[in-house]
């Protein structure tokens, strides 16, 4: 019997799934592996929003595997290690893979190489699974990057995308091969109480949803906190249990402005996962220095907690922070205005602040927060790196009513309108009814801080 394996990472998912599908066409049964990554363990990023998310995943592909006939295989360990052992018990002659882009897959891979190498097995390595465009397949003359979005989008429009390829109706999985128990959502503690729920049913059923009747909103709505119109693709797009090719084709077929503005989006996450496979030390080095000596996590260690908890006084920002801890997810207005808060206006490391989203993220990535992060603090790719939101302009733009903050920071609700971006506006009796802190720092201080640092005064 041929026997090919299929080693799922971020690509959760059978439909529009190249490796499952050239792994089928190739050999007489396939083992679906996933590997609970040790390795992955040891890098510190587990975090219990992302591991009960995956735990649904694993279930549900699972799922959509059986009822093809198939199951999925979990291992526990190192993944070449593990790769290696189902290799040796299932004499399968190859391993399909999808690439990636962060210096740790890149490892896997090299390091998977080498091993099945001595096995006898190939490694096949599968682009376009985790991104539309491949890291590498547009660049500017003489790079092997692009640095500035603009003109990589207008390259990654023109290349196009791959043919989306249709679920397998049967999977055969060779009897003999042994896997441990799923994990459980209700197995991991810590999990935010509004998490939402992982698998690629539950992604699809949201794609089709907002195809159906979110995106026609979205090219106005996308920036309104409180009106919360975005996709929510996030967590299925870094699990893969939905895949990026299939979102733009599906996308561009709904047509209108709200499509081509999502799918501007998703060559956003194309491009800086284009950065990080040329620069992986962009997951930790500034990608372009500003000469910061930011203060220490020492002297700063108070704003610092307030910001993580949602107290530092600025309603937008505490409201943004505590939608985090809740959902384990974050408006991407309030991504923006919160990192911009940390990194300008408290003049605190971007690692910080980047350490705090993958604690917390459901979608977090290296490419998409490290970057995100980079981009806001001014360190990244960001045209404009000196720009500094002003969180209560911000607050009275896109969340003019206040109902965002009304929702998030309850202790404020009884203010009306605008008002509640500014409580301490109040004064007396009326300031002592709420129990909410005072602003950390005086935004103008903030700004002359950052200012002085950067040489700007
Ligand atoms: C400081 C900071 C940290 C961030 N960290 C992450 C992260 O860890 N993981 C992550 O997926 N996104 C991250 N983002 C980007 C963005 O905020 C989220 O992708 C978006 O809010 C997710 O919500 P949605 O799925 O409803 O997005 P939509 O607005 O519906 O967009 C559709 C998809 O496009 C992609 N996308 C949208 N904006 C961006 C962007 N700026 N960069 C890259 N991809 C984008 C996402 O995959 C998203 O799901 C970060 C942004 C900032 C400013």
């Amino acid at each position: 019997m041929r026997v090919r394996i299929v080693l799922f990472t971020s690509d959760l998912r059978v439909h529009d799934h190249p490796p499952l599908r050239a792994a089928l066409n190739a050999a007489d049964a396939v083992v679906p592996l996933f590997v609970r990554d040790r390795g992955i363990t040891a890098t510190g990023f587990p975090a219990p929003n992302r591991e009960a998310f995956l735990a649904d995943c694993l279930r549900d592909l699972d799922e959509g595997l059986r009822e093809r006939g198939g199951r999925l295989v979990v291992r526990s360990g190192d993944v070449v290690d593990e790769v290696a052992k189902v290799v040796s018990e299932t004499d399968a002659r190859a391993v399909h893979l999808a690439s990636g882009v962060s210096a740790y897959a890149r490892r896997r891979e090299d390091r998977l190489r080498d091993v099945l190498e001595g096995l006898g097995c190939d490694l096949v390595v599968h682009d376009a699974v985790v991104t539309c465009v491949p890291p590498g397949a547009v660049t500017p003359a003489g790079r092997d990057h692009f640095a500035v979005f603009t003109p990589y989008h207008r390259h990654w429009s023109q290349h196009g995308t791959r043919a989306v390829v249709r679920a397998p109706q049967t999977v055969t999985v060779p009897d003999a091969v042994g896997s441990e128990d799923l994990p459980a959502r209700e197995d991991v503690s810590g999990v935010s109480p509004a998490l939402a729920e992982g698998g690629e049913r539950a992604g699809r059923a949201r794609l089709t949803a907002w195809l159906r009747s979110g995106i026609a909103g979205y090219e106005d709505g996308h920036d309104d906190l409180a009106g919360d119109v975005t996709s929510r693709l996030s967590p299925d797009l870094h699990f893969g249990t939905v895949s990026p090719v299939e979102a733009v084709q599906r996308a561009r077929a709904a047509g209108g402005p709200g499509a081509e503005a999502f799918v501007r989006q998703l060559a956003w996450r194309d491009f800086h996962h284009q950065v990080l496979a040329a620069r992986p030390d962009a997951a930790h080095d500034n990608y372009r220095s500003q000469d910061d000596r930011w203060r220490s996590e020492q002297a700063a260690a108070q704003e610092i907690e307030a910001w993580r908890q949602g107290l530092t006084g600025y309603p937008i920002v505490d409201a943004a922070m505590r939608q985090l801890r809740h959902e384990g997810w974050m408006h991407n207005r309030g991504r923006l205005l919160t990192a911009c808060f940390l990194t300008k206006t408290l003049y605190v490391d971007w690692r910080v602040g980047a350490r705090h989203f993958m604690d917390l993220l459901v979608d977090a990535d290296v490419a998409n927060n490290q970057l995100n992060w980079q981009w806001m603090a001014g360190t990244g790719t960001d045209s404009r790196p000196n720009r500094v939101l002003n969180p209560v302009t911000q607050a009275k733009r896109y969340d003019p009513d206040g109902a965002y903050v009304r929702r998030w920071v309850p202790e404020l609700a009884e203010l009306s309108g605008a008002a509640i971006h500014e409580p301490w506006k109040l004064t007396g009796l009326d300031r002592a009814a709420f129990d909410y802190p005072d602003p950390l720092l005086d935004l103008s201080d903030g700004l002359a801080r950052f200012k002085r640092a950067r040489g700007l005064d």
